[in-house]
């Protein structure tokens, strides 16, 4: 499970961050994951969980909640510069049936905000 490495990553990036601006607790941490981004948001829940209950993070604990804000996929064909919602990564255009589509958004893997205090 990646997640745990992909969570445990952010978080330190957050808390790093806020120690830099004198924040002494995280209250709440937005993330925006891409359907495409390979990144499962149940599998960060549970790893996000297992960080703010350890507390081993500073200034990320049990008051630190999490938002993630999901980026749809979004592809468009080459050939018939259709755009489409691919269902899954090599995609074939639902017009010319040709896995000919670049892929516009939806891989994306990142802090967004945090607040705190
Ligand atoms: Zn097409």
């Amino acid at each position: 499970m990646h997640e745990m490495g992909l969570m445990e990553d952010a978080l330190q990036m957050v808390s790093e961050d806020a120690e830099k601006r004198g924040i002494e607790r995280v209250d709440k941490i937005s993330l925006i994951v891409g359907d495409l981004s390979n990144v499962l948001p149940d599998a960060l829940r549970f790893a996000f969980e297992a960080f703010r209950q350890t507390e081993e993070i500073p200034r990320i604990s049990t008051h630190t909640c999490l938002e993630i804000i999901k980026e749809r996929g979004l592809a468009r064909c080459v050939l018939c510069g259709k755009e489409y919602e691919p269902t899954e990564y090599l995609a074939l255009c639902p017009d010319c049936d040709m896995p000919f589509g670049v892929i516009q958004s939806g891989e994306t893997f990142k802090i967004e905000s945090y607040e705190g205090s």
